[in-house]
């Protein structure tokens, strides 16, 4: 799960990460008042939306008056900001964080994430920040440090202060870089993140250190006992198809492929898009219905993936465990009565009470194309569009 800058910056504050004063504007008169009420003679007017790479598109802008702060966020707010993050369709900017702006002497990069290969937390920092970090991170990994932390000791003050050497500070910024990382970590680990990322970390005018950007991404399956961070998440980032079937318990992700997929389990979802593409076909989405899945439920999911305009065929591929294969062929006949569907589906049943869901099907009189197995129902529904075109 993804928030926002204002609000990651908001949450580390509360940590004692210094970061820029700034507010959160919804139209340019918000915008003026709130850079008025900050003061001084520069800001920065910076898009809001769940992609980095704003910098680049457009989306981050120093204002040296008034007017251009007015200036700026109406040409952002209303727009469809396009960054080498957001994909070619860009994101719609629906708010602007307008902040003081500071004269950047140097950018530094600081992040944690949870490595899976170490299975711990891990500190990743480097003295060429900024916008091109990935490209460093590409031609350059040396710049690039990387620092495991011990979940039994926590970042210790003199492991943070040698990261912090590592990387180029010295003098009395040693000491603040290494506290801002003990408290980034401390934000991490307390609220299940999965990847904090302070980028630039910029040595400021006076040689104070400040987190001028700041990212991060949480852990949903953690979300049930973080309700302070699940408040934040903003419902207009989401795919409105992926909100609607969480909503019913169910777990959607929407891919770019024309091949619907209804399955449960996660690890079938998957090998079910494997086989769908072993056979040159593509997915248009992942649907796990999960286990005890009912009528009612499967009813829904066929709702979701027809939403997808792009769905030419409905591939269901049930391997009924705890799930029965009768309630699930109950809940496609339903669906086929109730909703309006006019695309192939080829249906694989295996399991508990297959013997009943089969003929549940073919009594039904919909024409349901039948498969014996996930290598026929992935060979029949790709047939079945290559029929189409
Ligand atoms: P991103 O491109 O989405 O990562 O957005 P950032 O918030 O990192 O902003 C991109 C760049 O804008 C930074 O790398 C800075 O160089 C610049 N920038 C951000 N805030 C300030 C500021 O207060 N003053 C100045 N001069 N530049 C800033
Ligand atoms: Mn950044």
């Amino acid at each position: 799960m993804n928030i926002h800058e204002y609000q990651t910056k908001e949450l580390l504050r509360g940590y004692g990460v210094p970061v820029p004063d700034g507010r959160v504007a919804h139209n340019v008169d918000n915008a003026a008042t709130i850079a008025e009420e900050l003061g001084g003679d520069k800001w920065v007017v910076k898009a809001q939306i769940h992609a980095g790479g704003r910098g680049k598109g457009g989306g981050v802008k120093v204002a040296s008056s008034l007017d251009e702060v007015k200036q700026f966020t109406d040409e952002m707010i209303g727009s469809n900001l396009v960054t080498p993050q957001t994909g070619a369709q860009g994101r719609l900017v629906q708010r602007v964080l307008v902040e003081q702006a500071c004269n950047i002497n140097k950018e530094f990069y600081l992040g944690m994430v949870i490595d899976r290969a170490t299975q711990r937390i891990t500190v990743i920092a480097s003295a060429s920040g900024g916008m091109n970090i990935e490209e460093v991170a590409r031609t350059d990994p040396d710049r690039v440090i990387r620092e495991p932390i011990d979940p039994a000791i926590g970042l210790a003050s003199f492991q943070a202060r040698k990261i912090a050497a590592k990387i180029g500070f010295t003098g009395k910024q040693i000491g603040e870089a290494a506290r801002m990382m003990q408290a980034l970590y401390r934000c991490f680990r307390d609220k299940d993140a999965l990847l904090a990322e302070i980028n630039p970390l910029a040595d400021i005018d006076d040689g104070k250190l400040m987190a001028l950007d700041a990212k991060m991404n949480f852990d949903s399956n953690a979300m049930y006992r973080r309700p302070g961070i699940t408040e934040l998440r903003d419902f207009d980032e989401e795919d409105t198809k992926e909100v609607e079937a969480s909503g019913h318990g169910l777990n959607y992700i929407a891919l770019d492929g024309d091949v619907g997929c209804i399955v449960n389990g996660a690890g079938l979802a998957m090998a079910t898009m494997d086989a769908i593409s072993f056979h040159n076909g593509k997915p248009a989405n992942f649907l796990d219905v999960g286990g005890g899945a009912s009528p009612e439920k499967v009813g829904n999911a066929f709702r979701i993936v027809l939403q997808d305009p792009n769905v030419k065929a409905i591939l269901v591929n049930i391997f009924a465990g705890i799930n029965r294969c009768d309630w699930i062929a109950e809940g496609l006949v339903q669906a086929m009565r109730e909703l309006e569907i006019n695309v192939p589906i080829v249906v694989r049943l295996a399991g508990t009470n297959v013997e009943l869901g089969a003929p549940i099907l073919k009594d039904s009189g919909f024409p349901f194309i039948m498969a014996d197995n996930l290598d026929d129902a992935a060979t029949k529904v790709v047939a079945t569009l290559e029929g189409a075109s």
